[in-house]
């Protein structure tokens, strides 16, 4: 594929986006009715599911911790996710993004009040466009709440990237394929923790802060998103008793 040109005459993106400007957004939070709690999150053509069982026991027990809960994460991607068929067989690279996303939740989860027990997550990329390791953080999460698991604050993600010189946020595949840098983060706004944080190509010292501020804008900005997803769910349920 020819490398496409990622910053237009007039200083928009491909997709006509600003620099600064996320895809469009959408989350739903329980969208499932068997597991504990779901959610799905949509940034662009990213759609992702999270599902979370628990806390619960397991009968493995040589698992379990006496202090508190495990966190078990599976990210997955669906065979029709990617322009190829994926084989559904987990790839060396979901086994390492399982676990650094099961690392972005953990620094919020209370655990200690479920010992000896195990909450796992499950997260299926239905359409993959980029970002799918921050969507699923930010899916899962929501799926967390949504189960019930006590939280300090929701991790929310987002990946900035470098595109023909410029910072952007909230990357596509495209941006992603044919950018100079791309910095997935996973932020937990109201403690002002950052959770995950990776970067793959080059940045100089200045670009990273600002890097690291647009994304932190960003995430603000799906924090609200999925606050307001929770109230949509938990209000109606109100409402509707
Ligand atoms: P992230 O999805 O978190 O950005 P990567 O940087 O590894 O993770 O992947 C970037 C994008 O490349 C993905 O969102 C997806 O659109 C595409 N991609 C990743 N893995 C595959 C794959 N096995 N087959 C086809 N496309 C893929």
């Amino acid at each position: 594929m020819e490398r496409p040109k990622l910053i237009r005459e007039d200083g928009l993106r491909h997709d006509g986006r600003r620099p600064d400007e996320l895809r469009p957004t959408r989350i739903t939070v329980g969208v499932l009715n068997k597991a504990s709690g779901s959610a799905l999150v949509e940034y662009g053509g990213t759609k992702v599911l999270a599902a979370v069982y628990g806390p619960r026991e397991i009968p493995q027990k040589h698992l379990l911790l006496p202090d508190r809960a495990i966190i078990r994460c599976r990210y997955h991607m669906l065979s029709f996710s990617t322009h190829e068929r994926k084989s559904p067989a987990l790839s060396r690279r979901e086994i390492e993004l399982s676990k650094v996303i099961r690392e972005a939740l953990e620094p919020v989860v209370i655990s200690e009040t479920f010992p000896r027990t195990a909450i796992d997550v499950f997260i299926e990329v239905i359409n993959a466009d980029g970002g799918t390791r921050t969507a699923a953080v930010t899916a899962a999460s929501l799926a967390l709440a949504d189960a019930g698991v006590p939280m300090r604050d929701l991790v929310v993600g987002v990946a900035v990237g470098k595109v023909d010189g410029v910072l952007v946020l909230d990357v596509d595949e495209l941006e992603d394929m044919f950018g100079e840098a791309d910095m997935p983060v996973a932020a937990a706004p109201s403690l002002g923790l950052v959770t995950l944080l990776q970067l793959n190509g080059v940045l100089t010292r200045e670009e990273f802060d600002s890097a690291l501020k647009l994304a932190l804008r960003g995430a603000s900005q799906i924090y609200e998103k999925s606050r307001e997803a929770l109230r949509d769910k938990y209000m109606k349920v109100r409402v509707e008793e």
